[in-house]
C-alpha cells in the first residue's frame, strides 16, 4: 500500500507587511521567513504525517533551499529518493507578502527546478506501483499526463493552478479534487457562491469521473461518477490559518483511499484531517497524525 506524489516543491518566502503594495509601489516589510511549500510537497507531507508508504517524485536545485525542502519532507516520513537535484536551476520559490490584520496575500511563484521535471522522471516504479497517485498542476502538464499514463493505481488530481485539462489526462483520472474557485474556472463559469445542486451540475460538466469539491468551512461535496452526491461537513474547529487546507485534504484523501477505496469514507477522513490542519499556522504547521483524526471520527 503506497501513495506517490508527482509534483512541486517550493521554498515559500513569507513577508509580513502592514499593507500590500500597489503596482509600482515599494512598502517596507516587518519580517521575512522561509517555510517548506509547493502543492506537491505539501500534499506529500500531509500524507506522510498520516501514515507510512509515501513517496515524492519531483525536482529541486543544488542549493540550500533544495536541502531544506528534502529535509522537511523526510521529517514528515516521506521517501525522497526520487526527488532529483537539478544543476544550474534554483529550487522553486513562492514569494508571499501577507498583510497583517487582514491576512490578505499576493503570491509570485518562480517554478525553477519544478519546470525541469520531464515526463521520463515520472516513468518510475514508485509511480507505476502506487496504490494512489496524487497529482497537481505546478509541474509541466506533459509530466502530469505521463505520470497518470504510467500509473496502475487510483489517480487523484487537484486541478490547481486551474488550466485546461488534456482529454488524455482526464481519461486517466479517477478522482478530481477542485475547490469551488477551481471548479468554476474549469467549467468556464463565473465566480460566486453556488448551491450544492449547482455545484453538482458544474462538476458533472467538467468530468465524468468522481469529483470532490472542497468548500472551505462547509466541508466537501462528493459527486460520484454514478450515484447520489453527498455533502461531508467538517467537525467543529477554531481555525487559525487555512493556508494549505486543500493540500492536507488531498494528502489525507490519498492515504484513506490507499487503505480502503470507499470514496465517501475517505472524504470523511480527509475533511476531518483538513479541519485539524487549520488549527495552526502555515501550510504544514498543524498537520495531524492518524490518531488525532481517528479521535474526531464517529
Ligand atoms: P483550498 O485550501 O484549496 O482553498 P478549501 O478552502 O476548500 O481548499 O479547504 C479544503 C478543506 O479544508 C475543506 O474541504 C475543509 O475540509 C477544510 N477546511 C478549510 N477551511 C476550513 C474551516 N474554516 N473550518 C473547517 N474546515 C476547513
Amino acid at each position: 500500500m503506497s501513495v506517490t506524489v508527482v509534483g512541486s516543491l517550493n521554498e515559500d518566502v513569507l513577508v509580513a507587511v502592514d499593507r500590500l503594495p500597489g503596482r509600482g509601489e515599494t512598502v517596507i516589510g516587518r519580517s521575512a521567513a522561509t517555510a517548506p511549500g509547493g502543492k506537491g510537497a505539501n500534499q506529500a507531507a500531509a500524507a506522510g504525517e498520516l501514515g507510512p508508504g509515501v513517496h515524492m517524485v519531483g525536482r529541486v536545485g543544488e542549493d540550500p533551499a533544495g536541502d531544506r525542502q528534502l529535509a522537511a519532507l523526510a521529517g514528515s516520513r516521506v521517501n525522497v529518493s526520487r526527488v532529483l537535484r537539478t544543476r544550474g536551476v534554483p529550487t522553486g520559490t513562492a514569494t508571499i507578502p501577507v498583510e497583517q490584520g487582514s491576512g490578505e496575500n499576493l503570491i509570485v511563484v518562480v517554478p525553477g527546478a519544478n519546470g525541469a521535471l520531464v515526463p521520463a522522471d515520472a516513468d518510475v516504479e514508485s509511480v507505476r506501483r502506487a496504490t494512489v497517485l496524487l497529482l497537481q498542476l505546478e509541474v509541466p502538464m506533459t509530466t502530469v499526463t505521463a505520470a497518470a499514463a504510467a500509473a496502475r493505481g487510483t489517480v487523484v488530481l487537484t486541478p490547481a493552478p486551474p488550466q485546461p485539462l488534456p482529454a488524455e489526462l482526464l481519461e486517466r483520472v479517477d478522482v478530481l479534487v477542485p475547490n469551488e474557485h477551481e471548479l468554476a474556472q474549469l467549467a468556464g463559469a463565473g465566480p460566486g457562491e453556488r448551491s450544492p445542486a449547482e455545484l453538482v451540475d458544474l462538476a458533472r460538466s467538467v468530468a465524468s469521473c468522481a469529483v470532490v469539491v472542497t468548500l472551505g468551512a462547509r466541508g466537501a461535496l462528493v459527486v460520484p461518477s454514478d450515484g447520489e452526491p453527498l455533502l461531508q461537513t467538517p467537525p467543529p474547529v477554531t481555525p487559525v490559518d487555512t493556508t494549505g487546507a486543500g493540500d492536507c485534504f488531498c494528502g489525507a484523501l490519498a492515504q484513506a483511499l490507499a487503505a480502503d477505496p470507499d470514496l465517501p469514507s475517505a472524504v470523511r477522513f480527509a475533511v476531518t484531517a483538513a479541519a485539524l490542519s487549520t488549527t495552526g499556522p502555515g501550510a504544514r504547521g498543524a498537520l495531524p497524525d492518524a490518531g488525532a483524526v481517528a479521535a474526531l471520527l464517529p
